[in-house]
């Protein structure tokens, strides 16, 4: 693949890959700057409006655990160069 076809990260997931966005551990992939980022969306009915938003991986987990049926998806983001990957996908299981 090209450059410009895998670096294309919407502007609002970059907006919020730099405002919520933990910093990455390694450099990005493609551009090998270290302005990689993490960030998480969970997706619930149960969220209404909050389902599909933007948050900190660790704010996502805490969610995620505590709401019945969620999915939480953590994207990597570089806000150097735009690329941007799914990097893990967890299922939320209900306790007892
Ligand atoms: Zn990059």
């Amino acid at each position: 693949m090209s450059k410009l076809e895998v670096c294309d990260a919407h502007p609002e997931l970059l907006r919020a890959a730099r405002y919520l966005g933990m910093v990455a551990t390694r450099p990005c992939p493609v551009c090998d700057k270290h302005e990689l980022r993490l960030l998480a969306y969970v997706y619930a009915d149960g969220l209404k409006h909050d389902s599909g938003r933007p948050w900190a991986v660790k704010e996502a987990l805490v969610l995620a655990s505590r709401t019945q049926g969620s999915a939480c998806y953590v994207v990597e983001v570089c806000t150097g160069c735009s690329w941007n990957h799914l990097s893990e996908a967890y299922l939320a299981r209900t306790a007892g």
